[in-house]
């Protein structure tokens, strides 16, 4: 068995869009066993935009990443040692091992993944906290009904993917918006969504908002919000009154980036929504995390029956992680980013 391990660290903090001098890859001796806990090898490492926000030594509902140490990250990988009665070796495991090849940590602290229900890399999207962030929104706050028009952004990723296909089962219009038209026709063909709206090709929020209200001539009772920007400052104007927004991300910020939620000054924004009776509701999956299970025994049969669908893409390596994540938050993705680790 190897003695050392590979981890990337923060090297320093970004300044707007990361570089690679933002992270360092090392090696390190795999960390003593104590009682209780168990040894993982990483097979895949999840790529997420929130990874962004930990990058920087600011207030959120996470604390950052310190500098020097491991890029955190959800993984899921092969227990090689046990000191825990839960876990044997050859288990598949699904833990926060970082942006690393190997791991340890208490077995209270993993969650047992099943490799014959579905390939261990859906733990890290559609069955895992992607797909759940989703379906908590949805069900938490959705209040849908046949017939009504749903919107969402970053509509091929894990989120956006799993929003449109559960606004789909409930017998809604869904509407996505994604970046190119390559990703719009996997919206449509893929995943189901009635229409895809590209907003590269529509770069302003007056642009967004006539593609949009072409797509959406009732107007919009629910938007997903995965994206803010142009995408925002378009689907506002069209909320129909007593319209709800779901307030899960705003990738089109992470770096920087103040374009006003294109062109909206907060006090017209603040006057739509009184006017409009909008109810707005911040999501945050940990909120959620009792209702895990509920989501894997709803959503698994889905995922293997084929009736929800998802699509994965792969980075082979840790140490095209950096790049990867890079490509992430401008969109080089498409559909759920893993890194294959071993
Ligand atoms: P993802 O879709 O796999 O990746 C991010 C996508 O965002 C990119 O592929 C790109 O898609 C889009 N994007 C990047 N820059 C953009 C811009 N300037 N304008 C519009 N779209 C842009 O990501 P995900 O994991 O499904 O996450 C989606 C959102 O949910 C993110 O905002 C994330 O932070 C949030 N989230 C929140 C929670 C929570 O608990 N609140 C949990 C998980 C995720 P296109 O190429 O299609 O534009």
């Amino acid at each position: 068995m190897t003695e050392t391990m590979k981890k990337i660290v923060l090297a320093k903090r970004p300044e707007g869009m990361p570089t690679e001098e933002n992270f360092r890859l090392e090696e390190a001796p795999l960390p003593e066993l104590q009682e209780g806990e168990v040894l993982v090898a990483v097979r895949y490492m999840s790529l997420d935009p929130y990874m962004r926000g930990r990058m920087d030594d600011a207030e959120s509902y996470a604390s950052p990443v310190p500098l020097g140490g491991t890029m955190e990250a959800g993984t899921v990988g092969e227990v090689i040692e046990s000191r825990s009665d839960r876990f044997a070796k050859g288990d598949m495991a699904f833990g926060m091992f970082g942006w690393a090849t190997h791991g340890v940590l208490p077995a209270k602290q993993l969650r047992k993944i099943d490799p014959d229900a579905a390939p261990i890399s859906t733990s890290l999207g559609v069955l895992g906290m992607p797909g759940f962030t989703a379906w908590a929104g949805i069900t938490a706050y959705g209040a849908l009904e046949a017939g009504q028009t749903v919107v969402v952004g970053a509509a091929t990723g894990p989120v956006g993917s799993m929003v449109g296909q559960l606004a789909k089962l409930k017998g809604c219009r869904v509407v996505g918006v994604a970046g190119g038209p390559e990703k719009c026709k996997m919206a449509v063909e893929t995943f189901g969504f009635d229409a895809c709206v590209d907003h590269r090709a529509h770069g302003s929020a007056s642009e967004m908002r006539a593609a949009l209200a072409a797509e959406c001539p009732d107007g919009v009772d629910l938007y997903f919000e995965n994206v803010g920007g142009p995408t925002l400052g378009g689907v506002l104007p069209l909320m129909k009154i007593g319209g709800r927004i779901i307030v899960c991300g705003m990738i089109a910020w992470y770096n920087g980036a103040t374009d006003e939620t294109g062109q909206i000054p907060l006090g017209k924004f603040w006057r739509r929504v009184l006017v409009k009776r909008l109810q707005i509701f911040g999501l945050l999956q940990t909120d959620h995390v009792a209702r895990f299970g509920e989501f894997v025994r709803e959503i698994a049969p889905k995922v293997k029956s084929g009736e929800i669908a998802y699509v994965e893409d792969v980075a082979e390596g840790l140490e095209n992680a950096p790049e990867a994540f890079r490509a992430l938050l401008t969109g080089g993705n498409t559909g759920k980013q893993v890194v294959k680790i071993s």
